[in-house]
């Protein structure tokens, strides 16, 4: 079988970056399964489908012009990278990403990825659901002051106002609902490895991966 590394973890781990970076170093395919689900509520924000309307957001969901270029994610010729880390959207992916006629649409595109020599996907059912017989499956997290740190390095590298005390709280929010809805929920497999980036770059955080897939 076509070999998988299944990376999980909590908002702002810093999981999207490891698996970017780990999938350029083996050259293997990267998904970011996450982007599918902001893909899908951009869509409905924008042809204004309610964000409850299970069968019509499964709808757009399973017709997803999804692309992906490199880092950028496109729909159609639409460059739309920037525009699916919009708060609006993050909230609305979290929204459809509780109906399972959602996940449903999403399944099997998700499993097309898996493509020679090998993929990197990121994603809290990834190791669960999507890939389950993945050989290697990594935890990342890191502390809730730590991924507030970086959240706000990048919003002020990007010139954008930002606040440690309301990101943390953000965070904290976030964390609680992962964690405590029904439908696939935040949580560690039990055959996953716990990679607690918390003192750690994200060289050294790669490093780890890469060691764990040459084992
Ligand atoms: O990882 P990211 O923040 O981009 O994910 C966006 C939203 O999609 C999150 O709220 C997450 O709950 C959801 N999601 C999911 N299953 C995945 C990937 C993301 O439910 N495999």
């Amino acid at each position: 079988a076509v070999p998988v590394v299944a990376i999980d973890g909590p908002s702002a781990s810093g999981k999207g970056t490891v698996g970017s970076m780990v999938a350029k170093a083996l050259g293997w395919h990267h998904l970011d399964s996450g982007s599918l689900y902001r893909l899908t509520a951009l869509t409905a924000l924008r042809d204004g489908v309610d964000l409850d309307d299970e069968i019509g957001v499964a709808a757009l969901a399973a017709a997803l012009p999804a692309r992906f270029d490199g880092d950028r994610v496109l729909l159609g010729d639409e460059d739309v990278s920037d525009e699916i880390r919009d708060e609006a959207v993050s909230v609305g992916a979290s929204r459809v990403a509780v109906l399972p006629a959602v996940r449903a649409a999403l399944f099997g595109r998700q499993r097309d990825y898996r493509c020679g020599p090998g993929l990197v996907a990121e994603g809290r059912d990834i190791g669960s659901t999507i890939f389950p017989d993945a050989p290697v499956k990594v935890f990342l997290t890191a502390s809730p002051e730590a991924r507030a740190q970086r959240r706000y390095k990048q919003l002020k590298e990007k010139g954008l106002p930002a606040n440690m005390e309301s990101l943390m709280q953000d965070l904290r929010e976030r964390d609680a609902r992962d964690a405590a809805r029904a439908v696939a929920p935040l949580q560690q497999q039990p055959d996953a490895v716990l990679l607690d980036t918390t003192s750690m770059d994200v060289d050294a955080a790669v490093a780890f991966v890469l060691d764990l897939v040459r084992d």
